[in-house]
């Protein structure tokens, strides 16, 4: 029997392997690091996520809820990792850059689950309708955002006065206000509208 002689291509190899090392690393013992834009597992800057819920807009794959839960008084964020694809989106359009990749890629494990992260931030309650409509987050991060226009919007410079200790919060009548009584108060967009444009509502 006649034993094929190696090629030249493969001789070289097999001599730079002996004088440099294998090409391939002996994981997951030793573990190589990785580009550094490699999109690795996401994580949330906590301190910095507002629950706005943009991220959960633009993700494909519904690896991301948005929940309101009333009972504790929160809007939560929570990322599913085992259905993310890594697309990078959310991290693309989080108006605040809550979330980031790290560089771990060795995700395999034996039982599903176990990955989700999350955050919880304030709710934030209108003062006539008694509904959830933003985060006291993202109230303060869009009053910062404006800057001096802030002014203009008393929902925004209440909560920001609020904040600051400058400005007691009120009883909330959770009611139809007439308007001027209902103006400057904490309030959703669809009762500011309905307080500027009407005189006397109801629900
Ligand atoms: S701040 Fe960023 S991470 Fe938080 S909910 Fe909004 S888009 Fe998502
Ligand atoms: S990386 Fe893509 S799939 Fe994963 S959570 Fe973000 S938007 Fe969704």
């Amino acid at each position: 029997m006649r034993i094929p002689l190696p090629k030249v291509r493969e001789l070289i190899e097999a001599v730079r392997a002996v004088v440099k090392g294998p090409f391939t690393t002996q994981f997951p013992k030793k573990v190589d690091s990785v580009h550094p834009n490699f999109r690795g597992i996401l994580k949330f800057r906590e301190e910095k996520c507002i629950c706005c819920g943009a991220c959960v807009q633009v993700c494909p794959t519904d690896a991301r809820e948005i929940i309101v839960d009333q009972e504790k008084g929160v809007r939560r964020n929570i990322h599913h990792a085992d259905r993310c694809i890594y697309c990078a989106q959310c991290v693309l359009f989080c108006p605040t850059e809550a979330i980031y990749h790290t560089p771990e890629f060795d995700l395999s494990r034996t039982e599903r689950g176990g990955w989700d992260t999350t955050v919880e931030k304030e709710l934030v309650y209108c003062e006539i309708c008694g509904e959830p409509f933003a985060t006291k987050a993202q109230l303060l991060w869009i009053a910062h955002k404006v800057g001096d226009l802030v002014n203009s919007n008393p929902t925004l410079f209440l909560t920001l006065y609020q904040s600051l200790g400058v400005a007691l919060p009120q009883e909330p009548p959770f009611g139809a206000l007439p308007y001027r009584s209902g103006t400057m108060r904490i309030l959703c967009p669809d009762c500011r509208r309905k307080t500027y444009m009407t005189e006397e509502w109801g629900y």
